[in-house]
């Protein structure tokens, strides 16, 4: 006995609504307990749970509610823990949790047309384009994350150097293009010179010198010698904030370099970016970054936004929109109406159906505001110096390399990083990952997190040396 359109629609909207309450509950109760919930081992038949069979029957939402609240939400990545310093994972605002009810209730689709969500993203590109310090006139787009971001970027790059006609022409004419980047350089520039076409073989890695910033001497011939071997020099990416190790290239030094030699700046800000936002000394770091052509950053790292969410901005917003902008018969823009509308988003990247990911931006900024974005970015920063101190301080830990910002990587003179990492991990105290400097086998603290205290620095640092000792 099927009610008109109520095959999908809940057929019962009064229990539907009294069960939809009750998990929201649950999500805020997960919310204000994240303090006391590490990650977690996932069950051994999760899988099996979760299964879809070829006939699924269907379930009342209820039991689907008490599936998602009890089988599948404790087994989260744990980033919403304070002490989770693991690889770079933003810990996730609750107004995020929010936003995505309004924003799958909206169910808008920011491709384009003439419709009130447009208008929420445009404002988080301009008040992120501000934050830049770039002109008017500049564009953006939100993106899955810095990897895409960065897709858009060189594909932009590549279009200012060679000509509009790339896009129809393709690439077989164009021979060898470089991009320069500093060794530790993320791999998503690899993931994108493979993707357009030219191959990871375009990324050049640069040594960094003694202040664990790109060599520019060494740039500096590495273009000299490519221009020489006939291999076109296209772009320089700054590393704001590197994934390994935390360090910060000298952006103000790459423009200028970049100017003398006619090529594009890119900024890889994936998290560093927001040092923008964070008070003196260290938003001294990205100085320069309002002269980049380009720059990638994620929401969903430092800013805290629920995944996912990044974002590219660009100087040229011309140049950005001739890079993207396809419109064939059936999307032709109106004058007026829901087909009309000025900016449409699939004309500045690679998709044409958009989700409303910019409403957990918006509502993230707009409910934290910018004194409290700043003061947890600065207080991050402060904690992986306090970090850095305690690891001085102790017997059995020393510092693999000094801490710029907000990255904290370190020695333990016993036992194995690896198996500490995993020690802690299981036991819930903290998350920490690993990774190799100087040829040796360190601890990594990377802190982008809002939950953070100087206690939950303190009580992580001392659960690794007690690891240390009993391996000692
Ligand atoms: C995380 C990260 C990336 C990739 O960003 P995604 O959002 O994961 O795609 C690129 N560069 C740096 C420095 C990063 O930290």
């Amino acid at each position: 006995m099927t009610k008109p359109g109520y095959r999908i629609d809940p057929a019962d909207p009064e229990a539907f609504r009294r069960a939809f309450h009750e998990l929201a509950d649950a999500c805020l109760e997960r919310v204000e307990q994240a303090r006391d919930l590490p990650w977690i081992p996932k069950p051994d038949d999760i899988a099996e749970t979760v299964a879809l069979g070829p006939d699924e029957p269907g379930l009342s939402e209820a039991e689907v509610f008490a599936i998602m609240r009890g089988e599948v939400m404790p087994y989260a990545t744990g980033n919403t823990h304070p002490r989770f310093f693991g690889w770079v994972h933003g810990t996730g605002q609750p107004m995020g949790v929010a936003a995505e009810m309004v924003a799958a209730t909206m169910n808008a689709n920011l491709g384009g047309r003439d419709h009130g969500a447009m208008a929420v993203e445009q404002a988080v590109i301009d008040w992120s384009r501000r934050q830049a310090g770039l002109p008017e006139g500049a564009s953006g787009v939100l993106t899955t994350g810095t990897s895409q971001a960065t897709i858009l970027a060189m594909s932009a790059a590549r279009m200012k150097l060679f000509g509009d006609a790339v896009r129809k022409d393709g690439i077989a004419g164009l021979g060898r293009i470089r991009v320069y980047a500093a060794q530790g350089a993320h791999s998503c520039f690899e993931k994108a010179m493979e993707v357009m076409g030219h191959g990871s073989g375009a990324v050049r890695h640069i040594p960094l010198g003694p202040d664990g910033a790109m060599d520019m001497e060494a740039l500096e011939a590495a273009i000299a010698e490519d221009r020489a071997d006939r291999i076109v020099p296209m772009a320089v990416v700054g590393t704001a904030g590197s994934v390994n190790t935390g360090n910060f290239d000298r952006l103000d030094a790459i423009a200028g370099l970049c100017r003398r030699e006619g090529l594009w700046f890119h900024v890889d800000g994936a998290f560093g970016f927001w040092a923008v936002l964070a008070e003196d000394p260290w938003c001294d770091l990205v100085k320069g970054v309002d002269r980049a052509d380009s720059i990638a950053a994620d929401f969903h790292k430092w800013i805290g936004v629920p995944y996912d969410c990044g974002m590219v901005l660009m100087r040229d917003g011309d140049l950005h929109r001739r890079t993207f902008s396809t419109r064939p018969a059936y999307l032709e823009g109106q004058v007026a109406g829901l087909g009309g509308g000025e900016t449409w988003f699939t004309d500045y990247g690679l998709e044409l159906s958009r989700g409303f990911r910019a409403l957990k931006v918006w509502a993230g900024i707009k409910a934290a505001g910018v004194p409290a974005l700043s003061a947890t970015i600065s207080d991050n920063c402060r904690q992986a110096a306090l970090m850095a101190e305690l690891v001085e301080a102790s017997e059995v830990l020393e510092m693999a390399q000094p801490v710029q910002a907000n990255v904290c990587c370190f020695h333990v003179t016993q036992g194995d990083p690896s198996a500490i990492a995993t020690a802690l991990q299981l036991s819930g105290e903290a998350v920490f990952s690993t990774t190799t400097l100087n040829g040796r086998s360190c601890l990594r603290a990377a802190i982008v997190n809002h939950r953070t205290t100087e206690d939950d620095v303190r009580l992580a640092v001392a659960a690794v040396e007690r690891e240390a000792r009993a391996a000692g």
